[in-house]
């Protein structure tokens, strides 16, 4: 690799930095490295999986946009993850990630196969809104016990007029992964712009950063809050994604602003404003100071409503689709709380059913969705299982788990692995200890405290945690 490449490769990084902001930056792309420069593809290599699949998912189109913008002929992004043998070896690994070209630059993160937006979204996008699904809608939204009042107030928000005094601002709607925040505030986005009343703008927490700090730097951050001004309703999703001492004061002025302007804002996060700990005290009454409203988990009976609804939508484009009864009340019955399974579990009936052009039955649907099933029990983890797998994402092996040394690509896993031992596993300190090579209780103890303190303030490290822990226990 040529030292032009390298330097563009130094600014790429500048770039990166820049929009990101520091946090962000140290936690995912600190670690990342150039291999790489061949027609137009530039081969970029993170040191663990987690870190590949997070950027893959999150910042596909950032880091291409970058490079694009030093070196206007790239046209794709392969991110691998650099193994510590084949560090410089002459292999050409797989594409695994190719950003650009063939999909037109865009990259779909959301990884459920959901439509592009279509119509009016092209509208919405192009005022620097979020890419919205046209399924989204108050129509398909099931209300059960868990969620009447956030759906309430997110339709009379919805129905809300130009010059309307607002009854409760912000409305901020809190409730865990899958139950329908993000269906709730795209439906609020759509009915408020069909009705042409009020200019709806939907964004993620994310493209809220982006767009400002991306303005930061094109240094038209007026022309950005002026815009900002401009719309009826702000509806956030994702607050807690909300990070940066500047984003965050942003944050601040344009709620104010806008609150202070009568107009409209809408927040959904997966907390309550009490819990999110990096705003400050005025930020978190000042959304405390709307109306708070918690949608709990999906009972079984809004479970199977929805499945309902969603078999009727199913035959729309698939009229041969049919599910009797007694299989959607297994599933609803069985399947856990998150929509999204229900959703992923219906997914699975209508491909069996059209790959195979068998019915679908009981017996069919237990073998399908087997693993969505909530588990009556935790599984019992093994230790030689956390050790395997910490091993794989982290890309060592279980042996130098296990071994004495302590470079740094060793420690942390190696610490990792015993605190997920000790968390989800009954196995006592020493006893740990022993499975790990021969080591005594109190450095067990000390991995234990080092992570759990470690987990609070770095988020790369407590997502890669999550993961380890959801691949352990499904
Ligand atoms: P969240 O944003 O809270 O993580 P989503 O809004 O993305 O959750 O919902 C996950 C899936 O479950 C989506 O496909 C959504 O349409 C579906 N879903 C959740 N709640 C409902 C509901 N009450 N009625 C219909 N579909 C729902
Ligand atoms: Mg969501």
């Amino acid at each position: 690799m040529s030292n032009a490449d390298q330097d563009g490769w130094a600014r790429v990084k500048g770039r990166l930095r820049a929009e990101v902001g520091d946090d962000v930056y140290s936690s995912w792309f600190a670690r990342m490295d150039l291999e790489a420069i061949e027609e137009g593809t530039v081969r970029l290599s993170v040191p663990t999986r987690f870190l590949k699949s997070w950027i893959q998912s999150h910042y596909a189109e950032r880091v291409l946009a970058c490079w694009q913008a030093e070196q206007a002929q790239v046209g794709r992004i392969e991110l691998i993850v650099r193994s510590a043998v084949l560090r410089s070896a002459i292999v050409k690994p797989k594409a695994e990630l190719e950003i650009g070209a063939g999909d037109g630059g865009r990259f779909n993160n959301n990884g459920n196969g959901r439509p592009q937006p279509v119509g009016d979204a092209t509208g919405h996008e192009a005022l620097g809104g979020s890419p919205l699904d046209a399924r989204l809608t108050f129509e398909t939204f099931v209300v059960g016990r868990s969620n009447t009042l956030a759906q309430a107030a997110a339709k009379q928000v919805a129905a809300g007029k130009r010059g309307d005094a607002v009854m409760f601002n912000p409305l901020y709607i809190h409730a865990g992964v899958g139950l329908g925040k993000t269906h709730l505030l795209q439906a609020v986005t759509w009915t408020g712009n069909a009705t042409g009343e009020r200019k709806v703008l939907y964004l993620t927490a994310e493209k809220f950063m982006y767009g400002f700090v991306s303005a930061l730097r094109t240094q038209t951050a007026l022309a950005f809050k002026e815009a900002l001004r401009g719309i009826g309703v702000l509806v956030i999703d994702d607050l807690q994604f909300l990070q940066g001492k500047s984003t965050q004061a942003e944050f601040c002025h344009t709620l104010n602003a806008l609150i202070d302007a009568g107009r409209q804002v809408v927040i959904a996060s997966d907390r309550p404003p009490s819990d999110l700990e990096s705003l400050d005290d005025r930020v978190r009454s000042r959304l405390a100071g709307g109306l708070v409203v918690e949608m709990g988990p999906l009972g079984e009976e809004l479970r199977l409503e929805i499945l309902k609804s969603r078999v009727l939508a199913a035959r729309s484009h698939h009229p041969s689709f049919d599910v009797p009864l007694p299989v959607l009340s297994y599933i609803a019955k069985a399947v856990t709380h998150n929509g999204r399974d229900l959703e992923g579990a219906l997914n699975r009936l209508l491909a069996h059913n059209k790959l195979t052009g068998q019915s679908v039955t009981l017996e069919m649907a237990e073998r399908e969705v087997r693993d969505l099933i909530r588990p009556q029990e935790p599984k019992r983890v093994k230790i030689e299982d956390i050790q395997r797998v910490v091993a794989r994402q982290y890309n060592v092996s279980r042996s130098d788990l296990l071994s004495s040394r302590r470079t740094a690509n060793v420690v942390r896993p190696r610490q990792v692995a015993m605190y997920l031992a000790k968390t989800l596993t009954l196995r006592s300190l020493p006893e740990i200890g022993r499975r790990f090579g021969g080591r005594d209780h109190t450095t067990v103890l000390h991995a234990v405290r080092k992570i759990e303190g470690l987990v609070g303030n770095d988020m790369a490290l407590a997502e890669e945690i999550e993961i380890l822990k959801r691949q352990l226990q499904e």
